[in-house]
């Protein structure tokens, strides 16, 4: 415990209210499951945006709950834990494009318009067309940098490739935005403009702004500009068209000062919102200073949209996300209520968390860990519910099974007892917030009925929810928390799994064995965790360092560390700067 009596004050604020709450019906019921499932998935909910008056109802119906079962609040206000989060992006101030020479100024949102990742600021320097902005040769592309020297200066670009921007262009390597600016930056430009090639109707006009989380603004500008302006940038009797022909069937870079020079500022604020854990707690028999956490995310994604998660995102239809994760909300609830009134109770505590922003990337779950009421060492066990609302043919997923010893046969003992037929999956990681938890050398599970056709749809509705196959899981949730609770050890936590989440798509030939934190708002890329025995862990780099470059490159965010890591061949050593408190480190990483 952080503070000796914060154990005390609760239990006292628990026998005040164990002798004054009303009882009621205190089994784990598919009715009650499915009466939580139902108001918490309605359209009045919205979705459940963090923030928003949908999120609040939900908050407030299991603040409710919690309290008519006599569990007691553990937040920082009543069972409230709050937290602010970056959420978008818009212009802010005065931006403003400028060809110096000829003194004509653009319209921002008709002419031009900054990316989202752009630095911000005033810039003004002269102009270099430089192709597609390909920054390595290979068998598809070429290098527009080599005979050209870009430092200090714009760099005028299109988008895209002579194969258009489809992204299964044998280009599509070389295509991503991101990626050409950091090439564009890496040959020392001072801005980056974009401009839409020819016939190719599937680029906007211009670019909306768009939000990524866990990108930092960058140190150079990149803007979007019209073909109107690209035109007016370059020389007389030169088209833009005609350039691009050129690219396309030469195949080769075309390089070349233009002769201008442009100064733009960009303005850009982003937008905070904030996010909001509840934590409920229900005391042991005071024996045992651990704590097992019982856990399940509240949000979900609105009424979809860009950027949202959602896979039907133009639909715009409210995303009542009825298992993902109104049913793990629903355990929350009934388990909460099972625990707080069996007349015996554990010889461990149990804090019960809804998590907040778990759609956003875990946000809610990675506050609750770096700012925790509880001392984490005390914590026993994490048990995780995402998704427990659709049992089929009683197969249950549970994930991070590798995490300790004592899980697979404690599961293996109560799926016969509780007519399920369970599927182990070992990685401490996962899609969800238990992934926290694991990288604090925590042993986790994670309670998952599958993926469906509705997954973050607007049609993951309750009616499709199995009330009576979600009852079964909770009591083998509870009877998993029962039977940690009443031990006298602490279970014995292994790593279990990659120690780092997969990339998606993206094709790496180096890893370094870290923990990226997708959260962090650290200019530089912030390190969860590092696997023990890794590249990393060998080089001496720990957990809480800052990576700010890698072999003389910057890295601000987790898509330059990406860019960094795609550019490394096996077996090269390469050098990165960490920041570990107040020290600049160098440390050299085999990969
Ligand atoms: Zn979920």
């Amino acid at each position: 415990m952080r503070n000796p009596f914060y154990r005390l004050i609760l239990i006292i604020s628990f026998l005040i209210n164990f002798c004054f709450s009303s009882g009621g019906s205190d089994g784990i019921t598919a009715a009650e499951i499915i009466d939580h499932i139902r108001y918490l998935s309605s359209d009045r909910l919205k979705g459940r945006v963090p923030g928003t008056p949908g999120s609040k109802k939900a908050i407030r119906y299991i603040e409710k709950e919690w309290k008519a079962s006599g569990v007691i609040p553990a937040g920082e206000k009543g069972y409230q834990q709050s937290f602010e989060f970056t959420s978008g992006i818009s212009l802010s101030g005065y931006n403003r494009f400028k060809i110096n020479e000829t003194r004509k100024t653009f319209r921002v949102k008709q002419n031009f318009m900054p990316l989202g990742f752009s630095g911000t600021g005033l810039f003004n320097a002269s102009v270099v067309f430089a192709g597609y902005g390909f920054g390595a040769e290979d068998s598809v592309a070429w290098n527009d940098y080599d005979d050209i020297d870009v430092a200090g200066k714009w760099v005028l670009i299109f988008r895209g490739s002579p194969d258009g921007s489809q992204p299964h262009s044998p280009f599509a390597d070389h295509m991503p935005l991101r990626k050409k600016y950091m090439t564009a930056r890496d040959h020392n430009a001072a801005g980056v403009l974009f401009v839409n090639p020819y016939d190719d109707n599937d680029l906007e006009e211009l670019l909306p702004l768009r939000f990524r989380p866990s990108a930092s603004a960058g140190t150079i500008p990149a803007i979007h500009i019209s073909q109107e302006i690209a035109q007016q940038l370059l020389p007389q009797n030169t088209t833009l068209k005609d350039l691009q022909e050129k690219l396309d069937n030469n195949r080769s870079s075309i390089s070349f000062d233009l002769n201008v020079s442009i100064s733009a500022t960009i303005g850009l604020r982003t937008k905070k919102s904030r996010g909001t854990n509840l934590l409920g707690f229900v005391p042991g028999d005071g024996s045992s200073d651990e704590i097992i956490i019982v856990g399940a995310h509240l949000d979900h994604l609105g009424y979809g949209g860009k950027g949202s998660g959602s896979l039907q995102p133009d639909k715009n239809a409210i995303h009542n996300g009825a298992d993902d994760n109104a049913s793990g909300i629903a355990g929350l609830i009934e388990l909460a209520e099972k625990l707080a009134n069996n007349p015996k109770p554990l010889k461990k505590d149990v804090l019960f968390v809804a998590f907040d922003a778990e759609e956003k990337g875990l946000l809610g779950s990675k506050h609750f860990v770096n700012n925790s009421v509880i001392n984490l060492e005390n914590v026993a066990a994490m048990l995780n519910m995402d998704m427990i609302g659709r049992l089929k043919d009683s197969s249950l997923t549970v994930g991070g099974t590798g995490t300790s010893p004592l899980f697979e046969p404690l599961l293996d003992s109560l799926q016969n007892v509780h007519k399920l037929k369970i599927s182990y999956s070992k990685e401490g990681f996962g899609p969800s917030d238990h992934s926290s938890f694991y990288i604090k050398d925590i042993p986790v599970l994670f309670f998952f009925t599958g993926t469906h056709e509705d997954y973050h749809k607007p049609s993951d509705d309750w009616e499709k929810i199995n009330p009576a196959g979600e009852q079964k899981i909770l009591e083998l949730i509870y009877d998993v928390a029962a039977y940690i609770g009443a031990r006298d050890e602490k279970p014995v936590f292994t790593t279990a799994g990659p120690g780092e989440r997969p990339q998606g798509r993206r094709r790496f030939n180096v890893t370094f064995g870290i923990i990226p934190s997708y959260s962090s708002d650290e200019p530089g890329l912030t390190i969860d965790g590092v696997r023990p025995d890794g590249p990393a862990d060998a080089a001496g780099v720990q957990a809480g360092d800052i990576i700010i470059a890698i072999d003389g490159k910057d890295v601000q965010d987790i898509y330059d560390y990406m860019h960094c890591l795609e550019e490394l061949k096996k077996g090269q050593e390469a050098a990165v700067i960490v920041k570990r408190g107040g020290d600049t480190l160098k440390l050299i990483v085999s990969p």
